[in-house]
């Protein structure tokens, strides 16, 4: 995952390179994040994680299915890992600094401390503005916390225990995936790994997605929200992972597509991931639907 290039994440040491480890800082980085975005409304977002990390966001338009700045940070964060987002700046002008729309609420109070995270307010007026609490934006019941265990949450390292289907694997790949070299396998693990790491507590339909681009594969899997028609799909997700990584290539570079869903999920992003991917990637893009299934508790061994 490491990358020296990515324009959507900042280590510790670029982070005090540019003047943003307090989070005072964050909005000197807005304009570059709006400046990120490719979608009608040039809006941008910008985080500080507890690691220090600071990570962009940018409104992006997938022909429709679109993803909010803020979005954008929080499939980020999942990406690579990040326990916490601590603050949260945004910006569609780059002066008026605002909360979250309701969409991105809801994708913000799937985190474990989403009410103390701490967002700026400033208005055009305003020198500075002021950062205050999430929760005091929404004096109303605040997240899914009634309706999930309290172990479950977004940013929280996750296994789903989801293994393949030995014969439709093998099947429609090859019969030595675990020492084979081709692309196309190393996505299937890559899928299956991600589907693994899938936030699907609402719909008990986690997936995963890898896209193949030019000898790289990059990842992501569904992420839900309590209202699921919000929720972000995998091949949404992986395409924040291509942007992110992806050295400025176009979605027209991606030629392969591999999603893993459990078998006969009741939420399934089979069709969504088609029609997305129709519409992006390359005409001749190759994409292939394995199924998977939960292993029972007691099994420990080797999934893949
Ligand atoms: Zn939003
Ligand atoms: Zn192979």
């Amino acid at each position: 995952m490491a990358s020296q290039q990515n324009k959507f994440v900042y280590t510790t040491e670029r982070a005090a390179s540019e003047g943003v480890t307090d989070h005072k800082k964050l909005p000197k980085l807005i304009e570059t994040a709006r400046n990120l975005a490719m979608a009608p409304i040039k809006a941008g977002a910008v985080g500080l994680a507890s690691s220090g990390r600071v990570y962009l966001g940018a409104n992006v338009d997938f022909e429709g299915l679109s993803i909010h700045a803020e979005q954008f940070i929080i499939a980020n964060l999942a990406l690579n890992s990040e326990p916490e987002l601590t603050h949260l700046v945004v910006s569609d002008d780059g002066t008026v600094f605002r909360g979250p729309c309701d969409r991105c609420s809801l994708f913000l109070q799937e985190i474990d401390n989403a009410a103390q995270i701490e967002v700026l307010i400033k208005n055009v007026n305003e020198e500075d503005g002021s950062f205050k609490s999430l929760e005091s934006h929404m004096p109303d019941k605040f997240g899914p916390d009634s309706i999930l265990p309290a172990e479950v949450s977004l940013l929280m390292p996750r296994d789903n225990r989801l293994a393949l289907f030995n014969h439709d694997s093998s099947r429609r790949i090859c019969s030595n995936q675990k020492r084979c070299s081709h692309l196309k396998c190393m996505a299937l693990k890559v899928a299956l790994k991600a589907a693994n790491k899938s936030y699907a507590p609402h719909t008990e339909c986690p997936s995963g997605v890898a896209l193949i681009c030019e000898g790289d594969v990059y990842e992501g899997w569904c992420i839900e929200t309590v209202a699921c028609n919000l929720s972000l799909g995998p091949v949404q997700a992986a395409l924040v992972d291509f942007l992110a990584r992806g050295k400025g290539k176009g979605f027209d570079k991606i030629t392969g597509a591999v999603l893993v869903e459990k078998k006969g999920a009741k939420v399934s992003q089979e069709d969504i991931s088609t029609m997305l991917l129709k519409k992006i990637a390359a005409p001749n893009c190759d994409f292939s639907v394995f199924h998977c299934y939960e292993l029972p508790k007691e099994n420990t061994w080797d999934i893949m």
